[in-house]
């Protein structure tokens, strides 16, 4: 398998191939008790086999592949519903920081943009309307990529009844169920918190 990912206690992996193939990309997430902000920080080795011990033969030869690991603490907060003031406003992690459990901080700052510059067009140069009205389209759908994203966190390392709970509710979906589960994420709903109403100009 090229890419994929597997779950368990605590832990998930990722893996897929970037540039063609060129390069093979590891994302390894566990629970840890480090603390280290920043974007330019290495993790342990040694904390991270010993977090992934009880997982499987093939996760555990993958891992023993890489030397050094690039490390990010990973940070969110809850949704807000102001980031705009006047002629200042926010757009990306800035404005609605994320966990990655569903892929969407740069996907959101993104769409952030294309809804600004729609706004700011819209409204012919009035920033702050702009603003306000830019902010009104997103924190939203922002708010419940949030939110779902440490749901999705919380399924993915679960233990106990919460993931017995998870194989149960998520274990039987057939493919099209799952593809329709994320419809408000990645469909044409015109909803406050679908895709098609998040960037629409006027
Ligand atoms: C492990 C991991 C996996 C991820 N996976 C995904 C994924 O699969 N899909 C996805 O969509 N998103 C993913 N993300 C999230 C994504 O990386 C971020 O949401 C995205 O980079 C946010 O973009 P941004 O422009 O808002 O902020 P940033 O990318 O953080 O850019 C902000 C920039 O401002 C600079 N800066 C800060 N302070 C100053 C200053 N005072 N003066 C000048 N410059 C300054 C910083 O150096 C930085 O370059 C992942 C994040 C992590 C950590």
């Amino acid at each position: 398998m090229v890419d994929g990912a597997v779950g368990g206690e605590k832990v998930h992996l990722v893996h897929y191939p970037m540039r063609g193939g060129e390069l093979f990309n590891l994302v390894a997430v566990f629970h840890s008790s480090r603390y280290e902000e920043g974007w330019d920080s290495y993790g342990d080795p040694a904390e991270l086999h010993e977090r992934f011990a009880k997982t499987c033969a093939p996760v555990r030869t993958l891992l023993e592949k890489i030397e050094s690991w690039r490390m990010w603490v990973l940070c969110d907060r809850p949704p807000i519903r102001n980031w705009s003031r006047g002629r200042l406003t926010l757009l990306g992690d800035a404005a609605h920081p994320m966990l990655q459990y569903l892929a969407q901080g740069a996907c959101m700052a993104i769409e952030d943009a294309v809804c600004l510059a729609n706004k700011v067009e819209a409204l012919r140069g009035d920033f702050a309307a702009a603003f306000q009205a830019y902010q009104e389209a997103r924190y939203l759908r922002t708010g419940r990529v949030q939110i779902m994203a440490r749901v999705y966190g919380e399924f993915y390392h679960a233990s106990g009844v919460a993931r017995e709970l998870r194989n149960m509710m998520l274990g039987g979906r057939t493919p099209e169920q799952a593809f329709e589960s994320m419809q408000w994420l990645y469909g044409e709903d015109e909803g406050p918190t679908g895709y098609g109403s998040a960037l629409k100009g006027g």
